[in-house]
């Protein structure tokens, strides 16, 4: 059973629609189940609305007026938060919308920096997240941020691996799902964070994980006590939704109202696309039929011809 939102929550979620959606469910999330959440410093900072022409800094050190400013808004919430002592900013995404999952310590600053902010209903685990993330202790800080072991262990499993393309564990997280049928389990659905806000923060080790759905779940019952409707709204489309992944031609989206059946987007359901220039695109504009031979094996018919997307970089994923 969830348990019901406690007064801390129903304040975070009270800032829907100043904060991120992505923000307002990790944070709502991690103080139900009592975990951490990890999230940009310059979101709470523009969020709160704490003197955002201090940050970015364009300064090697990170403004102790800003810090004590976020520290303090959350702590009037019953949060507890720490920033972390690195600097980050996100690697420039190919074709996916501005969405990236790698992000690269910085050697000096600019003014895209960012800092990682720790929050948690109390600070001994904020402050443990951090100093597990910045030893690079992966499986530690997953357990803090309350991703389900078996979830960890596939991450740490590919990482190497994804890390050396786009950081993005969906073609991953696909193929540990390829043999069973859709629809795969909505809550698990990250990949709905391309087009909006997504049940869950990290990789599951399949679409079908029940730990990954159960925290899903979580973000499901929160968005229940959230007034702002757009965000209940936009975690809805999570669910009878298929999502054409590929590496670096773009990522599509359309509602389907069989997932078994995975038709193709009529004009009742138009596709959404992370990319307008990608190849991807143009081609599934010509598009008229799909056809599914695996998730990682398409044949995509047009009025005159007929075209394979297949291979890891290829990931369909029905919801
Ligand atoms: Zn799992």
């Amino acid at each position: 059973m969830t348990p019901e939102p406690t007064p801390v929550v129903e304040r975070v979620l009270a800032l829907a629609g100043t904060l991120s959606d992505t923000a307002v469910r990790e944070v709502s999330v991690a103080l139900v189940r009592g975990t951490v959440s990890r999230q940009s410093l310059r979101e709470w900072v523009v969020g709160l609305g704490i003197a955002p022409s201090l940050f970015p800094t364009g300064n090697p050190e990170l403004a102790p007026t800003i810090v004590d400013g976020v520290t303090t808004a959350l702590s009037q919430f019953g949060i507890a938060c720490v920033v972390g002592g690195e600097r980050i900013q996100m690697a420039l995404d190919v074709s996916k919308g501005g969405w990236s999952n790698l992000t690269f310590p910085m050697g000096k600053a600019s003014v895209d920096d960012d800092f990682y902010l720790y929050v948690a209903e109390r600070a001994p685990a904020a402050f443990e997240a951090r100093d597990a993330d910045e030893a690079r202790e992966h499986r530690v800080l997953g357990g803090l941020l309350g991703i389900p072991d078996c979830c960890s262990a596939f991450f740490s499993q590919v990482w190497p691996a994804a890390s050396k393309r786009q950081g993005d564990l969906v073609p991953y997280s696909c193929a540990m799902t390829a043999d069973l049928p859709y629809p795969w389990d909505f809550r698990t659905n990250v990949a709905a964070q391309y087009f909006g806000v997504a049940p869950i923060s990290f990789f599951p080790c399949s679409f079908r994980c029940e730990a990954a759905a159960a925290v899903g779940a979580v973000a499901y019952e929160a968005a229940q006590h959230v007034s702002d409707p757009s965000f209940s709204h936009r975690l809805a489309n999570a669910r009878g939704t298929a999502i054409l992944y590929t590496e670096r031609h773009g990522i599509a989206a359309w509602r389907v109202d069989k997932p078994e059946e995975v038709a193709f987007p009529g004009r009742a359901h138009p596709l959404r696309l992370t990319s307008d220039e990608s190849r991807l695109s143009q081609l599934l504009r010509r598009t008229e039929r799909l056809e599914v031979r695996s998730p990682h094996d398409l044949v995509l018919y047009t009025r005159t011809d007929q075209e394979q997307l297949e291979g890891p970089d290829v990931a369909l994923c029905v919801f």
